[in-house]
């Protein structure tokens, strides 16, 4: 009797042992396939979101190039003028006394008469801006500013001091929230007409130029860039990209000296060059890099201007292809 107690006993242990076991292994199989699933999961997003960003910085890269190529294609035909030998260089100013020559001639001939170059400034202003403006001043330059909206009062006095000083006021969008103000044409409008009434308000001149968040040749908009620029130009705002980066704003934390080389390096390409700059606390570089930039540009014989109507307007999007 007790012996077969004592069997059920041992049985019963034998089996709780077993069920413990198997609890345990299910719990280790379960939580293990738990952990994978997070890795894999957490694996897959980061490469989703990376690959994300490569791609939009791909389709920016392309639309940049064909831009850059469709407008340098007729410039990059004059450089040839520069660049060729100097007998070369005689026969294409010969050449440009006979007008039905010079036609044939064409691109060969033309070394710039005057090469216009427009400093501009994105996203003030900032603590950098009276530093830029102290700049401009010392060197007698007038820039460009596409500023955002600030309704501070030293931001007002900047703004002031901008007009007051000669530069051109551009507007670049009042929120400069990329994710609201290429929702839709009314989101876009609404920035705009904001900006502009506002800076009317502050300084007492309506600015007429503007600068499109990203350039007009943006991939991230989710309204066609297309119907912006006919809204901008039926204000009659005219809007300008640029031809020449400085690099200022981009990850690679440039150096003032680099900064004035990757302007000086495209210079010459350009019978307009729009000169792509950033008014913002984080870019000191800048700052440092204005004056050895101007001195460099002013002894390539360039002429320094600011945005006016008569500027030709280098765009990523022309308007004539939005129309
Ligand atoms: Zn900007």
């Amino acid at each position: 009797m007790e012996e077969k107690i004592s069997n059920q006993i041992q049985g019963q242990r034998f089996r709780h042992r077993r069920v413990e076991r198997m609890r345990r292994a299910i719990i280790a199989i379960l939580a293990g396939w738990a952990l994978l699933i997070t890795v894999l999961v957490t694996v897959l997003t980061v490469r989703l979101f990376s690959l994300e960003g490569k791609l939009d910085a791909l389709a920016k890269t392309l639309a940049d190039t064909e831009n850059a190529v469709a407008r340098d294609n007729s410039e990059d035909a004059k450089m040839q003028g520069q660049k060729a030998d100097p007998k070369e260089g005689e026969k294409a100013q010969a050449a440009e006394k006979l007008p039905d020559e010079e036609a044939s001639a064409g691109s060969e001939a033309a070394v710039p008469e005057s090469q216009k170059v427009y400093l501009t400034f994105d996203d003030g202003p900032s603590e950098n801006t009276a530093k830029i403006l102290d700049i401009l001043k010392e060197k007698n330059i007038k820039g460009t500013f596409f500023v955002i909206g600030k309704e501070d009062e030293a931001s007002k006095a900047l703004y002031q001091r901008i007009v007051e000083e000669g530069h051109t006021l551009g507007m670049h969008s009042f929120s400069h929230k990329y994710s609201v103000i290429y929702e839709s044409l009314d989101a876009f409008s609404e920035d705009v007409n904001h900006l502009q009434s506002y800076l009317a308000e502050v300084t007492g001149v309506t600015p007429t130029v503007m600068r499109f968040p990203g350039g007009s040749g943006n991939q991230v908009s989710n309204t066609d860039m297309s119907e912006l620029i006919r809204y901008v130009k039926e204000k009659g705002i005219e809007y300008y990209d640029w031809n020449i980066d400085s690099g200022d704003a981009t990850g690679q934390a440039y150096t003032p000296e680099e900064l004035v080389e990757n302007v000086m390096k495209d210079i010459g390409r350009h019978e307009t060059s729009i000169v792509l700059m950033h008014d913002i606390p984080t870019k000191p570089a800048t700052v440092e890099a204005l004056a050895p930039l101007i001195d460099k540009l002013q002894a390539a014989g360039v002429e320094l201007l600011p945005i006016g109507e008569d500027t030709t307007p280098i765009q990523q999007v022309p308007a004539d292809r939005a129309g």
